[in-house]
């Protein structure tokens, strides 16, 4: 199979309805069309298990294998269903995912399922989102973290080298670092204000202290699925078959640290100590209706190397994901103010599709394994207003923000809760979104020196 991605089938058509009333809603991220998948936990089951999201609600999917209702399935499919994490999941390959898919459609269908006529299984598989406790999908053995928008690219490039801003590798290197999975946490879990060595260009000396510019990125993860063997690099004609989805991504960044220690060999501790991720895995196949053309590079710009160029990903390779950044501080809690729009960009923009991410990624014979996760890098576009970081936003703090409590905003205060969200939409077919990604900013912990 040659062919990129997933196409569109019965489960996108959007005449299906759910006999979970809030998926039909207008306006819902998890209609029937969707189905991502997490890993929660409830009152009733302290263990982590996997789930579908639908409406306000979670399909549990121990539960559903448990009650039969996914017999038929491979034994190492209903395995992978009990798991308390996605990885089993992800290492099968995609046909299989697609069946699940198939199934748990037709399980969540308004005129067709077997739940709806039992309330015994109903109360089984039906867990309300308000009482799930949504975790990390799961266990990230590795991360790394891509530059894959030029818009970010260049106008960061231009703040530290005004003469050269965009380095001479970018528009044939898809260029990343490795991030830390250790610190990976999930939407809603408070981020502490890193300390680190900074250096002012008044300064004459580096100083160790709370970051005084600590700021968000928008960024979309990709979930890899069946990995590669080290020293055998995955095709790029192959590599969206080992994607299993994609999440939102915010790459916390302390710029004054940073731009202290991020030469020679890239950023480190400015990064490291957190990155949030939203729970809920929206699959490939559901993405299927709204894949667009890669970026058509503009004239003048060199062709990928033959590596990472491929007319199936030339022709469908780019995600059309609207996503935006949200913002609410201390005060507009307290006052009641609902959070602000700070951007809103597309991942369709972006210079590098995710198969080139993957391909490029284990192109030197690095091995990927199910559940590593790889992130675009900040999402931003050419107009201000998509801006997918406050550096961008506020031309490194010189042009802060005022928001609508009065406030101003060069980089973020403790308190300030950052939410991103992301979402598809298009002609023929049913709107879907990714969720939320949220943290909070807590003061940092008092230095023991
Ligand atoms: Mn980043």
């Amino acid at each position: 199979m040659k062919s990129i991605g997933h196409t569109v089938n019965e489960t996108h058509d959007p005449q299906l309805r759910s006999w979970v009333e809030s998926a039909n809603q207008p306006g819902t991220d998890f209609p029937i069309q969707n189905l991502p998948f997490g890993v929660f936990r409830s009152t009733s089951h302290s263990r982590p298990q996997l789930g579908v999201a639908i409406g306000d609600a979670v399909l549990d999917l121990r539960e559903c294998v448990q009650a039969g209702l996914l017999d038929g399935l491979a034994a190492e499919m209903a395995n992978a269903c009990t798991a308390p994490t996605l990885n089993p999941l992800m290492a099968l390959p995609c046909e299989q995912w697609s069946e699940l898919r198939g199934r748990v459609s037709e399980l969540l269908r308004v005129d067709s399922s077997p739940i709806v006529g039992s309330r015994s299984i109903m109360e089984r598989v039906f867990v309300p989102m308000r009482d799930a406790e949504l975790l990390l999908p799961a266990e990230i053995g590795d991360y790394s973290d891509f530059y894959a928008s030029i818009h970010h690219a260049t106008k960061v490039g231009a703040m530290f080298r005004p003469d050269n801003p965009l380095l001479p590798n970018y528009k044939y290197v898809p260029i990343g670092y490795h991030g830390r999975a250790s610190s990976i946490v999930a939407s809603g879990t408070p981020v502490r204000r890193p300390c680190g060595q900074t250096k002012d260009d008044i300064q004459e000396l580096p100083t160790f202290g709370p970051s005084r510019r600590l700021d968000y990125e928008l960024e979309v993860g990709i979930f890899v699925g069946p990995g590669n063997w080290q020293g055998e690099p995955i095709p790029i004609a192959e590599a969206e078959r080992h994607i299993f989805g994609v999440c939102l991504v915010n790459d916390w960044s302390a710029r004054d640290i940073q731009k202290w220690e991020y030469q020679p060999l890239g950023p480190f501790l400015s990064k490291s100590f957190a990155t949030t991720i939203s729970p809920w895995v929206v699959t490939m196949e559901a993405l299927a209706p709204f894949r667009v053309p890669a970026l058509v590079r503009p004239t003048g710009d060199p062709p990928p190397l033959d590596y990472l160029n491929d007319p199936s990903d030339r022709e469908r390779g780019g995600i059309d994901v609207t996503l935006e950044v949200w913002l609410q501080t201390q005060p507009m809690r307290d006052r009641g103010i609902e959070p602000v729009r700070l951007s809103r960009s597309n991942l369709r923009d972006m210079y590098w599709t995710a198969a080139q991410l993957l391909t490029h990624h284990t192109s030197n014979g690095c091995n990927v394994r199910p559940g590593d996760l790889l992130a675009s890098g900040t999402v931003s576009g050419p107009a201000k207003d998509s801006r997918g970081c406050l550096l961008e936003l506020t031309s490194r703090g010189s042009d802060p923000l005022t928001l609508p409590s009065g406030e101003q905003r060069r980089f973020l205060e403790n308190g300030d809760e950052v939410i991103l969200r992301g979402y598809c939409e298009g002609p023929g077919f049913v709107r879907i979104g990714l969720g939320e990604c949220r943290g909070t900013v807590l003061p940092a912990s008092a230095p023991a020196y």
